[in-house]
């Protein structure tokens, strides 16, 4: 008999599983907080209102505030993160969707990626968007958010219209979660990306209200004939971060009825 065997593990948790989510206070941050709650799961909620943790994620203060909370509250180990803090299209001033969808989100990925280095079987998700792919390509601002200089970047944000803003900050938060697929499978922590089309939530809402965006979001084809739920969105989260699905890392799932696949069908 060998006795130098390794004992399985177990498929069962030893802990109460605890996810760390930005954006918990509404939308699909408030989703895929409500269905990891309901299945037993611990949740820490960040947002800069009805959460948990309250911090602004739109400067590096609030970044490292809610990187201090975190770390206490959880003990200093996570299990799970949800980057889902963000701003829609037709927000002004256009800089501010910068600091938030892009620099807010790396920012927390990477502060937060020590305590998920404690965690057991852990996986982060970003919320990106199919406007990644959908948004012609802004090559100096995208070129600028990937090289992480926050003021220069924001600066050349200040000058381009919200959506595309908005679109080359998912783009380049895609990239960020796809650069770090290396760095992050040596540690053990799983990283993907969902990648929703439009979704029922204030954000979109906010949008459709926008004369020039409202129309522009209404007239994207989606072959499911019609919009996400946050609910549905909050699924895929937590398929991407259940720990059955183990190998999948670096990917990013459309969660968008099918537009990319319609409107780009041969990009693979
Ligand atoms: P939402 O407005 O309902 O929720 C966004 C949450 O982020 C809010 O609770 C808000 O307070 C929080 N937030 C914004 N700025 C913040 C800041 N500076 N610090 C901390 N928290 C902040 O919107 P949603 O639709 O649920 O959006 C969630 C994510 O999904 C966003 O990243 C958005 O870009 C993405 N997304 C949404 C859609 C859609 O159609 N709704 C589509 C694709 C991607």
């Amino acid at each position: 008999m060998d006795t130098t065997a390794r004992p399985e593990v177990s498929p069962t948790p030893r802990h109460r599983r605890t996810i760390a989510v930005t954006g918990s206070g509404s939308g699909i941050g408030a989703a895929v907080s409500r269905r990891f709650e309901r299945s037993g799961l611990r949740v820490i909620g960040i947002d800069v209102h009805d959460a948990q943790v309250t911090a602004d994620l739109s400067g590096p203060g609030g970044r490292a505030q809610a990187l201090a909370a975190v770390t206490e509250l959880s003990g200093s180990r996570l299990d799970g993160l949800v980057v889902c803090a963000g701003l829609g299209p037709q927000v002004q001033p256009t800089e501010m969707i910068a600091h938030v969808n892009y620099f807010g989100a790396v920012d927390v990925l990477d502060g937060m990626l020590p305590l998920l280095a404690e965690g057991e079987a852990p996986a982060a998700v970003v919320v990106s968007s199919n406007s990644a792919s959908l948004t012609p390509a802004h090559e100096e601002l995208l070129g600028l958010l990937l090289d992480g200089d926050e003021e220069k970047a924001c600066a050349c944000a200040a000058d381009v219209d919200g959506a595309t803003v908005y679109g080359m900050t998912k783009l380049a938060l895609t990239r960020a979660m796809r650069r770090r697929a290396g760095a992050w499978g040596k540690v053990g922590v799983r990283l993907n990306a969902v990648a929703p089309g439009p979704v029922d939530t204030p954000l979109l809402a906010g949008g459709l209200e926008d004369p020039v965006l409202g129309p522009l979001i209404e007239a994207l084809p989606v072959p499911m004939g019609r919009r996400a739920t946050a609910v549905e969105i909050a699924a895929a989260i937590g398929f991407l971060l259940d720990p059955a699905n183990s190998y999948i890392h670096g990917s990013v799932l459309f969660v968008d009825g099918g537009s990319d696949a319609l409107l780009r069908p041969d990009s693979l």
